[in-house]
């Protein structure tokens, strides 16, 4: 049976199993433990959604990193706008060092861009992303995006710190919005 729920006044159904995130999350440590053994990066998460990833992913890391977070914002509802605000700086200093972006989502990528631009400014070395999920079908930049744990279709989702106004940022497995909602 298929497993719907309801936040707010949507409907989303089980779309990627709770297994099959831990799996991905594991196959991501893995190449970062491999890339970065020799020099560990400045880890960089994205308040809010990316916070549940981040810890799934840490307790996997064997180097030693210095951890920040910043937040950004372009999501209303389900959809994303053109308004991107800085709701919490960057308060570490990146010049001259490898950082790694932790998302939840890599979408249009905007987000990513930003966080490009204001890293590259304040002279980061290398600018690298690790994203729990992404969705090829909307990506719109020439950036690659290094580390990816599943690629999805363009459709909403939530679950594992990704939320729908607030909710759903608890679930253990990734749901999408049920068309009928
Ligand atoms: P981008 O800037 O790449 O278009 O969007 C990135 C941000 O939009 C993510 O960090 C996330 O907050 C939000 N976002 C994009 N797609 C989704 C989605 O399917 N579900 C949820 N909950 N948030 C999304």
């Amino acid at each position: 049976m298929n497993k719907i729920i309801q936040l707010h006044d949507k409907k989303f159904i089980l779309f990627i199993p709770e297994q099959e995130i831990d799996q991905a999350i594991r196959t991501v440590a893995a190449q970062l433990n491999k890339d970065y053994q020799e020099d560990p990066p400045l880890i960089l998460v994205t308040l809010n959604g990316a916070i549940v990833f981040a810890a799934d992913l840490l307790k996997q890391i064997q180097f030693s990193s210095v951890l920040s977070c910043i937040k950004l914002s372009s999501y209303q509802g389900t959809q994303s706008t053109d308004n991107m605000k800085t709701l919490i700086g960057l308060n570490e200093d990146v010049n001259n060092k490898r950082v790694l972006i932790i998302e939840d989502i890599v979408d249009t990528g905007k987000t990513y861009q930003t966080l490009v631009e204001l890293l590259a400014d304040k002279g980061a070395r290398e600018i690298r992303i690790a994203t729990l999920t992404m969705k090829p079908d909307a990506y719109k930049l020439d950036l690659p995006v290094h580390y990816v744990g599943i690629n999805i279709p363009d459709k909403f989702v939530v679950g594992r710190g990704l939320d729908y106004d607030g909710l759903g940022r608890n679930l253990n497995d990734i749901y999408q919005l049920y068309l009928d909602s």
